[in-house]
C-alpha cells in the first residue's frame, strides 16, 4: 500500500488539477471575451455552418494581444484580439480567418480541447509520480529526468492534435467551397505573425509543428484527394 501511495497521490492531484484548470480557463474566457459580430466573417462561418449542418458557428473575441485561435473545453471558439486586429488591418484575409476557425472547430470536433486539459493535468500528475519514483532511485537528476520525459510526451501529443485539426479544417473548408489555399497562405504568414523564431528549437520539441511541415502535410492531403 505504501508503495502505491505516490501513484495514488499523483492521480488524486491530477484529478483536482484537471477540475481547477477547466474552471480557471472558463472563468478567464468568460471575463475577457465577447461574441464577434463581423458581417464579412459571418458570411464565411455561415458557409462552414451549412457544410456542418448546424444553424450557425458563434465565434468569440478573447481580449489578449498574442496572435492565436483557441478552442475551449466547453466547445466555444475564440480568436484573440491581436489576431482580429491583423485581419482588420488587412494582414490576414477573411478566408484565412475562416481557416483558423475551421482548425479550432477541428479541435472541438475531435475532442482535443477537453483532452488538452486532461493532458495538462495528467502531465503534472505524471511528473509528480515520476519525480517521486525516479527521485528515490536516481538522486538529484531523477526529478529533472522526470520533467524532461513529461515535456517530451506532451509535445508529441499536442503535435499530433495539430495535424489532425489541420486535416479536419482542410476537409471542412473544401466542403464549404473555400478550399485549402487560405489555410496554406496563413501558415506561410504564421511565423511572422506570431513572431516565432524558427530554428530555435528542434521541431520535435515544439508543441506546434513547423509551419512548412504543416503546409507539406496539406499538400500530401491534396494529392491524395486528387487521386480519389
Ligand atoms: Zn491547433
Amino acid at each position: 500500500m505504501l508503495r502505491l501511495l505516490p501513484i495514488l497521490l499523483a492521480v488524486a492531484y491530477g484529478l483536482v488539477m484537471y477540475r481547477i484548470s477547466i474552471w480557471r480557463t472558463h472563468r478567464e474566457l468568460d471575463q475577457r471575451s465577447t461574441e464577434l459580430a463581423d458581417p464579412r466573417l459571418k458570411q464565411l462561418t455561415d458557409r462552414l455552418a451549412a457544410a456542418l449542418n448546424v444553424a450557425r458557428i458563434p465565434v468569440h473575441i478573447y481580449e489578449v494581444d498574442p496572435v492565436n485561435g483557441l478552442a475551449a473545453p466547453d466547445g466555444r471558439i475564440f480568436i484573440t484580439r491581436g489576431f482580429y486586429r491583423k485581419y482588420q488591418n488587412g494582414e490576414v484575409s477573411a478566408e484565412e480567418m475562416a481557416s483558423v476557425i475551421a482548425h479550432e472547430l477541428g479541435h472541438v470536433a475531435l475532442g482535443h480541447a477537453k483532452k488538452r486539459m486532461i493532458d495538462f493535468s495528467g502531465q503534472n500528475a505524471l511528473r509528480t509520480a515520476l519525480m517521486m519514483i525516479l527521485g528515490r532511485y536516481i538522486p538529484f537528476i531523477g526529478p529533472w529526468i522526470a520533467g524532461v520525459l513529461t515535456s517530451l510526451l506532451a509535445a508529441r501529443l499536442s503535435r499530433g492534435d495539430e495535424y489532425e485539426a489541420d486535416e479536419y479544417a482542410a476537409a471542412l473548408l473544401t466542403k464549404a467551397g473555400i478550399g485549402l489555399a487560405p489555410q496554406k497562405s496563413l501558415f506561410a504568414k504564421l511565423e511572422e505573425l506570431t513572431q516565432q523564431r524558427a530554428g530555435m528549437a528542434p521541431a520535435w520539441l515544439m508543441s506546434h509543428p513547423k509551419t512548412d511541415e504543416r503546409i507539406a502535410a496539406l499538400e500530401r492531403l491534396e494529392d491524395k484527394w486528387a487521386k480519389g
